[in-house]
């Protein structure tokens, strides 16, 4: 209760800010061009995206994300496929040449006929690798429909890897959600995170973790796990256009996220095998490859 004020001052702040992107750009018709990343500028310019459910704009309860083929999460696919295809639209208005879309859901989630041109869509399992197709010639990556790390009082449908089972990872003693997780093995390759996208908590902790570089937008703003105050379409759809523009400007800023190597591991998690009276099981290691970070 004590940061109950600080959330919702700073959290009316991010709406401000998020508000404040859309009045200074609907007005501009034509999309301004962005600076070139100098880095990447005599070869193609590749941007990675990978995608949650969680995090997408009208996204706020368990029944939309959990349950395979009922309505409400057929529409909740929709709503991510939308977001996804304002951040496409954003990155070819400001030069990337090739964008690769992952769906990281883990019951997948993508609608194909949905898929907006001028990107390369995977999903389905099993597939190679954690971040299957990355690797160093991508010049950033974005986590697009994200979610605040387990136990986010205002994070909406807040977990890490696994919402049933209530599993929390600490890496070098720091506790980390999925936002550092994927930023790390994206850090192997030298890809730095450069736009975050979900609630209010989820640019929050992506700030903590990333730096102010990267670029946050927020679709919604968490009340609690399942209640959220939903940021209507339009806006969000816009909000998410214009800064996947700001991210491709912010490419040569944003630092790859690392874990210094041996990891020391650990990790919490409800026993599975009892139910009834479910029991903390708490497991600590080293981890001396981060791209095995997620087999712990
Ligand atoms: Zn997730």
């Amino acid at each position: 209760m004590r940061n109950a004020t600080n959330h919702t001052k700073s959290a009316s702040f991010l709406r401000t800010a998020t508000l404040g992107i859309l009045c200074v750009c609907l007005p501009v018709l034509v999309a301004a061009p962005v600076r070139p990343n100098p880095s990447h500028a005599a070869g193609p310019l590749r941007v990675y995206i990978v995608t949650d459910l969680e995090g997408a704009s009208g996204v706020y309860k368990f029944a939309q994300t959990r349950e395979a083929n009922n309505p409400l999460g057929e529409k909740a696919k929709e709503y991510l496929m939308g977001d996804i295809a304002a951040v496409v639209r954003g990155l070819r208005s400001a030069g990337v040449t090739d964008i690769v879309v992952l769906d990281g859901h883990g019951s997948q989630a993508f609608v194909p006929e949905l898929m907006a041109p001028g990107a390369r869509y995977i999903t389905g399992l099993p597939r190679p690798g954690h971040l299957t197709g990355l690797d160093g010639s991508f010049a950033g990556m974005i986590q697009l429909g994200a979610h605040a790390m387990m136990g986010t009082l205002d994070g909406v449908l807040c977990h890490t890897q696994s919402s049933r089972s209530e599993n929390r990872y600490w890496y070098n003693g720091v506790e980390s959600g999925e936002l550092a997780q994927c930023a790390a093995i994206a850090g192997h390759y030298d890809v730095p995170t450069i736009m975050v996208t979900g609630d209010e908590a989820t640019c929050r902790e992506a700030r903590q973790f990333f730096g102010t570089d990267c670029v946050a937008v927020a679709v919604k703003r968490g009340l609690s796990r399942e209640a959220a105050e939903l940021y209507p379409f339009e806006e969000t759809r816009q909000a998410l256009y214009e800064g996947a523009r700001q991210a491709v400007a912010a490419i040569g800023r944003c630092k790859p996220y690392k874990l210094t190597l041996p990891i020391q591991a650990k990790k919490e998690y409800l026993d599975p095998s009892n139910s009834n009276s479910p029991r903390r099981i708490v497991k600590e290691g080293v981890v001396d490859d981060v791209l095995k970070l997620l087999d712990f």
